[in-house]
C-alpha cells in the first residue's frame, strides 16, 4: 500500500513530536506545523491523506482551519480539543470535522483514530470503478453497499431515496456518535443549501419508516432532544 501522509498541526511542541514519533512508527509519513497559517500551506501541498488539527492555535485556530478546508478537500479531519471543551467537540464536528479526541489522550486511542478514519467509507458521490471492492456498512441485520447505493434489511432490499441513503449511510458510518442536525443538514445537503434543519427531521422520519421495526419507537435512529440524532445498531 502506498505510504499514506498525515499533516499535524499543533503548537504544543513536545505532544506535536510525541505525535510525530508515533506516527512515523506506525508507518506514516507525517508533516507538522505548529500554526494555521503553516499547516494549511502544508494541507495544500501534500494532499495528506489524513489531517489532525489543534483547536486552540496562534493566529488561524483549528476551527477556522477546518472550516476552510471543508471548502477545498474531502480529506478526514481529526480534531484535538482541550478537557472540557465540550462546546468545542460539537462545533468541530459542525465545521465539517470527522472525529475528536480530548486531551490529554493516550497515543493508543489516537492511533486508533486515524486508522479508522482511514478505513471510514467517505460518502463518494460519483460511481465507484467498477473493479473497486463493495464498502459494505453492517449494523445488526442492516447492510448497507455503498458501492452498489443499495440497502439491505434481514436480507430483504429496502428502497430508500438519493438522500435517505446518504442520510442513513453517515448515521451508520459515524454510529454511536450524536450527531448534531446542522452538522448532518451540511454534510448531505451542503453548506450552501438553503433550508433548515427541520428537513433532517423529516428525512429521519422516512428513514424510521424504513429500517425501524416500529418507526414511533425507534431503536436504532434514537432522538437526542436539542441536539440531534445519534445510529445505535
Ligand atoms: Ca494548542
Amino acid at each position: 500500500m502506498a505510504e499514506q501522509t498525515v499533516v499535524v498541526v499543533e503548537d504544543e511542541e513536545n505532544l506535536l513530536a510525541a505525535l510525530q514519533y508515533n506516527l512515523e512508527r506506525d508507518g506514516y509519513r507525517v508533516c507538522t506545523a505548529i500554526d494555521g497559517a503553516k499547516g494549511l500551506e502544508l494541507i495544500r501541498e501534500n494532499a495528506p491523506n489524513v489531517v489532525i488539527l489543534d483547536v486552540m492555535l496562534p493566529g488561524l485556530n483549528g476551527f477556522d482551519m477546518c472550516r476552510i478546508l471543508r471548502r477545498e478537500t474531502d480529506v478526514p479531519i481529526l480534531m484535538l480539543t482541550a478537557k472540557g471543551e465540550e462546546v468545542d467537540r460539537v462545533v468541530g464536528l459542525e465545521l465539517g470535522a470527522d472525529d475528536y479526541v480530548t486531551k490529554p489522550f493516550s497515543m493508543r486511542e489516537l492511533l486508533a483514530r486515524v486508522r479508522a478514519l482511514l478505513r471510514r467509507p467517505r460518502l463518494v458521490k460519483s460511481g465507484a470503478s467498477p473493479e473497486a471492492p463493495h464498502e459494505v456498512l453492517r449494523a445488526g441485520d442492516l447492510e448497507i453497499d455503498l458501492s452498489a447505493h443499495t440497502v439491505n434489511l434481514r436480507g430483504a432490499p429496502v428502497v430508500l431515496k438519493p438522500r435517505e441513503f446518504d442520510l442513513l449511510a453517515l448515521l451508520v458510518s459515524n454510529k454511536g456518535r450524536a450527531m448534531t442536525r446542522d452538522a448532518v443538514l451540511e454534510r448531505i445537503w451542503g453548506h450552501d443549501y438553503i433550508g433548515d434543519t427541520r428537513t433532517v427531521d423529516v428525512h429521519i422520519r422516512w428513514l424510521r419508516e424504513k429500517v425501524e421495526a416500529t418507526p414511533s419507537a425507534p431503536k436504532r435512529i434514537i432522538t437526542i432532544r436539542g441536539v440531534g440524532y445519534r445510529f445505535l445498531g
